[in-house]
């Protein structure tokens, strides 16, 4: 099955299960600015990797090449051979750690939190929002992910499951779904914890709960905030009315910005 396939069905198993089980029973489905997070899901899922496939597959040749000029290009991964169980909890973790470290440079770099306040923008939390990202995010990870990958070696096929199982909790973790993982808590990010993450006001941090699919970084780092009898009053970030409307504004608007260098993230 294809990644677009594996997009339309947990994007459809989300709306089932926000349908089923709604934490915030008031939100309607058809929000404001849905249209524009449905744009972004097929953008960000698909349209952009068949737009980008050639230039992307040019810049892994040619870092793979100057690696090797180096002499950092190893003749084996440190998951070749490895069962396919064990690549894949190896390729969850390290590839998650390595987000949750991206994700926190997001926040912190003035230059990388202008395209990232694309995503904070969102004034509603549903399933759709874990694909309402300005494209340059893209650009952002795989860069900074494809040499440790490549370190890691390894197959296609569980690095294909990782990424299909971050997509499918990246959509649990903005859906409108009441669900509790009591201990577990501890270990996965869930839709409460993440719900703080988007939160516009300091409390707790300017910036908290960078996790992906695994919450354990943020209560390793002390980068976790979740006050769990209550949801943040109000999610974006303090300017956010300055963002415009639609995908393609909101897609030109970093790019038209100079970040001020005294600039802080929430
Ligand atoms: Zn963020
Ligand atoms: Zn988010």
């Amino acid at each position: 099955m294809s990644y677009l396939a594996w997009l339309a069905v947990l994007s459809l198993a989300a709306v089932i299960a926000e349908r089923l089980r709604p934490a915030r029973r008031g939100q309607r489905v058809l929000r404001p600015e849905l249209h524009t997070d449905l744009v972004y899901v097929l953008f960000n899922g698909h349209v952009w990797a068949v737009l980008t496939g050639g230039i992307t597959g040019a810049c892994a040749l040619w870092t793979r090449s100057a690696l090797d000029a180096v002499g950092l290009l190893p003749a084996r991964g440190i998951l070749d051979g490895v069962p396919f169980a064990a690549q894949l909890v190896a390729f969850l973790v390290a590839s998650d750690f390595l987000q949750w470290c991206v994700h926190r440079l997001l926040h912190r770099v003035p230059f990388l939190w202008a395209f990232h306040k694309v995503h904070h923008s969102a004034r509603a939390m549903d399933w759709a929002v874990n694909f309402r990202f300005h494209w340059m995010e893209l650009v952002v990870y795989r860069s900074l992910l494809y040499v440790p990958l490549l370190w890691l070696g390894g197959d296609g096929a569980p690095l294909f499951a990782v990424a299909v199982f971050a997509t499918a909790w990246g959509h649990l973790n903005h859906a409108n779904v009441a669900l509790d993982l009591g201990p577990l808590a501890y270990v996965f990010n869930s839709p409460r914890m993440h719900l703080w993450h988007h939160d516009a006001s300091s409390e707790g941090g300017v910036a908290k709960n960078f996790g992906i699919v695994l919450s354990a970084w943020d209560w390793i780092f002390r980068t976790a905030y979740w006050p769990r009898e209550r949801a943040p009053e109000r999610i974006g970030y303090p300017d956010d009315q300055e963002m415009p409307s639609g995908a393609l504004r909101q897609e030109l608007f970093p790019l038209t910005r100079v970040p001020r260098a005294e600039h802080h993230s929430p």
